[in-house]
């Protein structure tokens, strides 16, 4: 067995491989950008090194500078993850040529199979059933024309090179080809490098159901199981689950052998993923499935996996990459109970689930029994827009399908996740609609039922924005009651003020939630201050979180931020005496006032930044010159982002 390891990736995953390489006694090397100096998969390992800038292209894709990490560092294997380099084989042969040992199989069989158009080619040859269509060399667009006709539409039109669901389109009519043609390969030119198509019967009411497959250098393959991924958006998997529900033990043993001739065929090594689309129209059926790809790295959603066999892919990994053999037989492997596993994103289901960036002002996740985490951050943590917004798994394990789902929609709920937005409630939803939960669901569930899971633009949840503005009044209330001597007595939410008139007395407060104007109405009788946003009274079970300026109130999921509309310039005098400007709270630069070189005064503003919807403009806090300014205009930026840096001038008043 290693000794060490160098893990080439970040997030979830970075952090997953550091859990079990350190369990088997391995020293755990991490790699970082500058923007994950301080991310969670730096500080679970033994030690770090950096490999560049925050771009992927120039730090974690960049496989001479992951290799001199693993030298400098004494590595005897480098483990890829997914996505980034795993799938590369020209990294996997540079990893052999320096002697390290890549955790992942031969180069040549992530040859094989990195193109779609070969791979299936292979497969035929296998024995295994393929998804009709035409994958030849020809790319002439009348060629590829005919070829959908004659294949019969609805046809997808697929990248050769593609992966995550880029360069895809479905083509519904003939009329309708040319066009998504052109769109298909303008995307897989500029996603890939190459524009290359397939051309794919489009599979009605399409589940897609993949087999894990395990290979040892001996010349042992086995199969650990279906998972079942058809929750998808965009061609991308949301929730995935062991066993599919549905499944056969005459169609899983067929799917497995399939799998396994694939692997065979190709020479594999190691985890790899048989990836099949059935047909699920009147249920599973024995003879519709048809091979799609074969993703040749450790899947997203291998935890399920391992729920239902009880085993460590990541240590089967290890120990296969040793040189060991696998240590069961194909009758050995169990299937216990039924796993399900939802993608946590920081995301904006609500609006079109665009990705949604900055500090995590909490983070926190159950531990109960039955419930696996796998995260990527941790509470201070920042989502950057340079990567994957994944944030999390959430994974359940229950003796049924119904008991695991139940499971996961609780684990949900006690999910807090505050300043990125995510698809907390969306998935939550998932978990408890009610045709997924009876099995009728294909490919496309997710799309037509939008509405139904909450992913439409929505009113503001009032009785959470309630909650936040009467916590901000009672912060206020508080903080000036200390000041009344400045301020005087006429703030809207000095309750003392309103308990000195008698009577009750109605004052309206205006505050913005997500950055939008509302109106508060606060009511003050005998004492007591009363709060309502359009007459909806704060909900006790809302869950607040302090942010910067703003608050976060979460419920069911979903979340707000609530500030009041009329805060004061933002003062950074009290930021920093060392000259550093930096975000106050995540918004966007609209300009910068100043250039490198001038001399400021103190007080001079520096930058205006829009955060809320308002501008705000940051002002030096000391007099000197202007050494650094590390964004432009147009740029958002964290809470918390260094903006700019002053060099203080001599103190010498005169
Ligand atoms: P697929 O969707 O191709 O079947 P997976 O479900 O295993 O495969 O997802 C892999 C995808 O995850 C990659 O294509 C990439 O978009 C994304 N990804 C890559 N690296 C990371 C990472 N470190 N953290 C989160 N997501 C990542
Ligand atoms: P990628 O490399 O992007 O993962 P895949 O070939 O695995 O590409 O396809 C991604 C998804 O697109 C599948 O999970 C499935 O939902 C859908 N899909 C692919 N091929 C077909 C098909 N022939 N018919 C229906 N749906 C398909
Ligand atoms: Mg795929």
């Amino acid at each position: 067995m290693f000794t060490s390891v160098l893990i080439a990736n970040r997030g979830e995953i970075a952090c997953r491989i550091a859990r079990t390489a350190r369990r088997l006694g391995l020293r755990t090397i991490a790699v970082f950008s500058d923007a994950d100096a301080n991310a969670l998969h730096v500080r679970l390992c033994d030690e770090a090194h950096r490999i560049g800038p925050a771009p992927v292209r120039e730090s974690y894709l960049v496989a001479e500078a992951l290799i001199e990490a693993a030298r400098k560092s004494g590595a005897d294997c480098i483990h890829p993850g997914y996505g980034f380099l795993s799938e590369k084989p020209d990294f996997a042969e540079a990893c052999e040529r320096a002697g390290i040992v890549f955790v992942g199989p031969p180069a040549d069989a992530i040859r094989a199979m990195g193109l779609k158009d070969r791979a299936k080619a292979l497969m035929e040859k296998a024995g295994v059933p393929v998804v009709p269509g035409y994958h030849g060399e020809n790319q002439d667009p009348n060629l590829l024309k005919r070829k959908a006709y004659e294949i019969g539409y609805p046809v997808l039109i697929k990248a050769v090179a593609g992966g995550g669901g880029k360069g895809m389109r479905r083509v519904d009519r003939h009329a309708d080809f040319d066009v998504a043609l052109e769109g298909a390969m303008r995307e897989a030119a500029s996603a890939f490098g190459d524009d290359r198509v397939l051309i794919e019967k489009y599979i009605a009411s399409p589940r897609h159901i993949e087999i894990q497959v395990f290979a040892d250098r001996h010349g042992n393959v086995i199969h650990l199981n279906e998972r079942d991924c058809s929750l998808q958006r965009r061609h991308q998997k949301v929730i995935e689950e062991a066993p599919a529900p549905g499944m056969t033990a005459p169609m899983r043993a067929r799917m497995g052998e399939a799998a396994v001739a694939a692997a065979r065929a190709v020479g594999y090594c190691g985890a790899g993923t048989v990836e099949f689309i059935a047909d699920g129209a009147d249920g599973l059926k024995v003879d519709a499935f048809w091979f799609m790809e074969m993703n040749t790295r450790l899947q997203v959603e291998h935890p399920v996996t391992e729920a239902v066999t009880g085993l460590d892919l990541v240590e089967w990994q290890f120990r296969v990459a040793a040189g060991e053999r696998l240590a069961l037989q194909q009758d050995q492997v169990a299937l216990e109970g039924h796993a399900v596993e939802a993608r946590l994103y920081a995301e904006d289901p609500e609006r079109g689930f665009l990705p949604s960036t900055g500090r995590l002002a909490e983070v926190s996740f159950p531990d109960r029994e039955g419930v696996r985490v796998d995260a990527g951050v941790d509470i201070g943590g920042e989502v950057l827009p340079y990567y994957d917004p994944m944030i999390a798994k959430v994974i359940a394990h229950a003796p049924t399908r119904e008991k695991a789902l139940d499971r996961l929609a609780e684990a949900l709920d006690q999910t807090i996740v505050a300043g990125p937005r995510t698809n907390l409630a969306f998935l939550s939803n998932l978990c408890r609609a009610w045709d997924f939960r009876a099995g009728n669901f294909d490919t496309g569930f997710i799309d037509r039922n939008l509405a139904a899971l909450g992913a439409v633009p929505q009113e503001i949840d009032k009785g959470a924005a309630a909650a936040g503005i009467a916590h901000i009044l009672t912060r206020e209330s508080v903080r000036l009651a200390q000041q009344r001597k400045t301020d005087g007595p006429n703030s809207p939410w000095d309750a003392s003020d309103g308990f000195q008139l008698s009577g009750k007395r109605q004052v309206g407060v205006p505050f913005t939630v997500d950055g939008k104007k509302a109106l508060a109405t606060v009511v003050y009788d005998g004492g007591r201050a009363q709060v309502s946003v359009d007459g909806v009274a704060p909900d006790p079970q809302a869950k607040i979180v302090a942010g910067g300026a703003a608050v976060y109130v979460l419920r069911k999921g979903r979340q707000v931020s609530v500030a009041l509309t009329d805060f004061e310039a933002i003062d950074v005098e009290h930021q920093d005496g060392d000259g550093v400007v930096s975000a106050p709270m995540h918004g966007k630069v609209l300009a910068i006032l100043v250039e490198k070189g001038a001399n400021v005064a103190k007080g001079q503003r520096l930058v205006v930044l829009e955060a809320m919807k308002m501008e705000h403009a940051l002002t030096a806090p000391v007099a000197g010159v202007v050494i650094d300014i590390a964004v432009s205009p147009g740029a958002q930026v964290a809470d918390g982002a260094r903006l700019i840096v002053l060099k203080a001038a001599d103190v010498n008043e005169n």
